[in-house]
């Protein structure tokens, strides 16, 4: 008696309040839910082709896994991580990306035993307490593609060719993709040095925030959305002339190997993809020929991330590669070639039932339908023929099957063409054969 009580005075309180989704986040439904399901769709199916394997991780992690990864200075963990501590006192996170979960998996797993590189895509939602502005939700969909266990150039090659497939197999054709390496812990540290003093010399131009990026994480400034900082970046030191040896190297070869695929590249010695756990290769697709005066949004990033198993706690690095696409963006672009999904089949037969009688047996024929795999359309809740017959039309269903009171007690049904109009009355068990014919 009490909880109920408790219950009315709780809707009252919420009487006037407008009923509404999370700024940023939104339901996905009718067609947009279609195109969804129709990129993921084919995004498995080339990922597959490239010889990745599924894998789906949970949508919270512990936050230490981002914080430790991504690194301080960055957006993703200074403002934008949905957290939580729960009752027991653990400190989670929702994702803000799939890597560090993915690398999380492999160490967890033991898939360092595996045969190497252990290949594998997943997909699912991501969340960051951003700015909701074009193509930047609070809640988005990433499809994520990463090979884990090889230090080999030729994987950083066919992470972007499995990337590129990917976005071309959905309609996307003025692409670009913008590239760097950011070298690693040999090389690294001189770059970050020279970098930082530069930028110790163009102190008071750099603006207030940059200034404070200076103190944690120099890279990060290179990428500033700040007009005077890109002013400042046009002349700021880059990785490459920076690279050890080795790392050179394994740049040439991975600008090589996208030669070899006819892949065009274009070197941006600024971009460096500000998350600590990146080493290497760094790279970001991008549409270009998009309107005049909206800026060109990245469709999809990725790069190398040998140091992020360390990192996040495991015992020795783990070299792997990956990238994610940002799905919100392809399935909204106006080049987004409709990718249907496999179960989404337009119907050929409306089917019609008049009368309690036609409507209980109506049942039955459905599940009929159904196991032969012929696919319908039905309004089960209307009673009336016309309401029927103008859904059918308003449809455009080639042909109708109409169930009455007299061929429920026949087992009959007819079979209507809504383009001549013709119709046939057929025995129920011969309607698959009937059905086949058409
Ligand atoms: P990132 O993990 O930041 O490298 O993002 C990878 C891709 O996800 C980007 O290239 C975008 O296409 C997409 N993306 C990033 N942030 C958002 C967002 N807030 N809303 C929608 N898409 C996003």
């Amino acid at each position: 008696m009490k909880k109920i009580k408790h219950l009315e005075v709780k809707k009252v309180k919420n009487k006037n309040k407008e009923i509404t989704s999370p700024k940023g986040m939104r339901d996905l439904m009718n067609e947009e839910y279609y195109s969804f399901q129709g990129f993921f769709e084919k995004a498995q199916e080339v990922a597959v082709y490239y010889g990745f394997k599924p894998i789906s991780t949970h949508i919270i992690e512990d936050e230490e896994i981002f914080t430790s990864s991504i690194g301080e200075g960055t957006d993703i963990i200074d403002k934008e991580m949905y957290t939580l501590k729960t009752k027991s006192g653990d400190h989670l996170a929702l994702l803000p990306e799939h890597t560090a979960p993915v690398m999380r998996a492999y160490i967890e797993h033991g898939m360092q035993s595996m045969p190497q590189p252990v290949m594998l895509y997943h997909y699912g939602p991501v969340f960051r307490h951003d700015k909701p502005q074009r193509g930047r939700y609070r809640q988005f969909w990433q499809f994520d593609v990463d090979a884990l266990g090889s230090e080999k150039s030729i994987m950083d090659a066919i992470v972007i060719k499995t990337c590129m497939s990917i976005l071309e197999e959905a309609g996307a054709s003025n692409l670009s993709i913008d590239i760097n390496s950011i070298g690693d812990k040999e090389c690294r540290g001189a770059y970050i040095k020279e970098l930082t003093s530069f930028y110790k010399k163009n102190l008071s131009s750099l603006p207030a925030i940059d200034r404070e990026r200076l103190k944690i994480n120099p890279l990060r400034i290179l990428d500033s959305k700040e007009e005077k900082t890109k002013e400042i970046n046009e002349r700021a030191p880059d990785s490459i002339s920076f690279l050890c040896p080795s790392c050179k190297k394994h740049f040439k070869e991975v600008l090589e190997y996208l030669e070899e695929m006819k892949i065009q590249y274009n070197i941006n010695k600024n971009l460096v993809r500000g998350l600590s756990y990146y080493t290497r290769t760094v790279f970001e697709v991008i549409e270009t020929g998009v309107e005049e005066g909206s800026a060109p949004l990245a469709l999809a990033g990725g790069g190398r991330y040998d140091y992020l198993a360390r990192q996040i706690g495991a015992k020795r690095d783990v070299p792997a590669v990956g990238f994610s696409i940002g799905v919100d963006r392809i399935v909204s672009s106006p080049w987004y070639k409709k990718l249907s999904p496999r179960i989404l089949k337009k119907p050929k037969i409306y089917f019609i039932q008049l009368g309690s009688e036609a409507k209980l047996k109506s049942l039955n024929i459905i599940e009929i339908l159904r196991k032969a795999h012929v696919p319908i359309a039905q309004a089960l809740s209307k009673d009336s023929l016309g309401s029927q017959l103008a859904i059918a039309e308003k449809l455009a269903i080639p042909y109708a099957i109409i169930f009455g009171v007299k061929e429920a007690l026949d087992n009959s049904v007819i079979v209507r063409n809504m383009g001549n109009r013709s119709q046939d009355t057929v025995k129920l068990n011969k309607l698959l054969d009937y059905l086949k014919e058409l």
